[in-house]
């Protein structure tokens, strides 16, 4: 099992664009188009799986992702959040794992702050990880993803080992709904801290679309 508290004795054999990163945006400058992200076939999950870190569903369906078609291969989440967006680390940072035909990466990176809403999906997957379902849960979360998305796209890597770089990914900071403090207090109390430590920026260039 991965052990967040030893995150030095990670297998490291990789280069200077590792994720996650310390967004600052306040000295970028807005790309004057929309960030092209639209999910096409509705996102349905399947598969639960406890990784002992994270809880891990299979996902099928597809999205246009600047242009081109990506399928949406598998969700997981993460405590607090990996990604930091002007000083702010949010409780729970969602990953949308996305690949195309010739195996490039895009992980779609949805930002989730705390409010008086639980999210009905969230909570079927907390109830079938407590009933211990595991099979086929047919969920279907393509509402997840704004309508209107805001946020930074920049080139990065996985956050786990392989820590494979030339990952495409999509910081989201709207996301339309909301997780109540019960949902991300279970999701803490079953995994603990499981973020990656910020990695350097190494002169990257970040893309802010609002
Ligand atoms: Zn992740």
């Amino acid at each position: 099992m991965l052990d967040y508290t030893k995150q030095q004795d990670w297998p490291n054999g990789f280069g200077e664009l590792q994720s996650p990163i310390d967004i600052k945006t306040e000295n970028l400058k807005a790309v004057k188009t929309q960030m092209h992200y639209h999910v096409l076939d509705d996102y349905k999950l399947h598969q639960e799986v406890d990784d002992g870190t994270t809880i891990r569903l299979r996902g099928t369906g597809t999205a246009e992702i600047f242009g081109r078609t990506f399928d949406f291969v598998q969700v997981h989440f993460h405590s607090p959040s990996e990604h930091v967006v002007d000083g702010k680390r949010y409780p729970l940072e969602i990953h949308l794992v996305h690949q195309n035909v010739i195996g490039q990466l895009c992980v779609v990176a949805l930002m989730i702050s705390e409010g008086e809403t639980r999210n009905p999906k969230f909570q079927q997957i907390i109830d079938n990880y407590e009933a211990g379902v595991t099979e086929s849960i047919e969920l279907s979360i393509g509402d997840w993803a704004p309508w209107y998305p805001v946020g930074i796209h920049y080139l990065g890597s996985l956050t786990t080992p392989p820590l494979t770089e030339g990952v495409e990914w999509l910081v989201i900071t709207n996301p339309e709904f909301t997780l109540n403090a019960e949902q991300v207090g279970w999701f803490r109390e079953h995994f603990g801290k499981d973020n990656r430590d910020i990695q350097p920026l190494n002169g990257r260039a970040l893309q802010l679309y609002r």
